[in-house]
């Protein structure tokens, strides 16, 4: 299986935290990534908090988007992903659960990929603001393969229903 692309892609990455010192960990994370082989970070968002998604009872989120260009695989880049969460001692407990960090590749290049383990675009990161919100400050024009929209449209798309669904 190769781990690398013949030419450097761009690749956004999504980063969450709700333990300890989240924005250690999102920073820490940030500069494991910018050194990861054949691998130049282009920006980090703003960090925001946002409310947790999932079970009851763990604190917010401090969030962030980061973009790459990188001559790492899809596969390769997630792979060094997986390691720097358990690096920065992320032990996967209950699914959507609190965590150190959590790094999620949302898109990479123009590339549509649906295999075990790898799906790309992220098959959620549409409907999140806080993922959408941080990748539009620092890629609004980058565009979703799959659906043409570009991250700005998104997220204005998402804060449309969102203000529709309020009583
Ligand atoms: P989570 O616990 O939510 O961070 O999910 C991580 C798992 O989702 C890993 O085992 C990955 O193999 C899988 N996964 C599939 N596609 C992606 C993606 N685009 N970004 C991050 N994880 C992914």
């Amino acid at each position: 299986m190769p781990r690398a692309e013949t030419l450097p892609q761009i690749a956004c990455i999504a980063l969450g935290s709700n333990l300890g010192d989240r924005r250690a960990a999102i920073e820490n994370a940030s500069a494991k990534i910018a050194t990861l082989p054949g691998t130049t970070l282009h920006a980090l968002s703003t960090l925001i908090e946002t409310a947790p998604v999932g079970p009851p009872g763990q604190g917010d989120f401090l969030n962030a988007a980061a973009s790459i260009e990188t001559t790492l695989t899809p596969r390769a880049l997630l792979d060094a992903l997986l390691r720097i969460e358990q690096s920065l001692g992320r032990v996967r407990g209950r699914r959507w659960g609190p965590r150190t960090i959590d790094l999620d590749l949302i898109l990479f290049g123009d590339r549509v990929i649906d295999e075990p383990g790898l799906t790309v675009p992220h098959p959620m990161f549409r409907e999140r603001l806080f993922v959408l919100e941080p990748l539009a400050e620092i890629k609004p024009g980058m565009t979703d393969p799959v659906t043409g929209r570009t991250v700005r449209q998104l997220l204005d798309d998402r804060l449309v229903a969102c203000r529709s669904n309020e009583p």
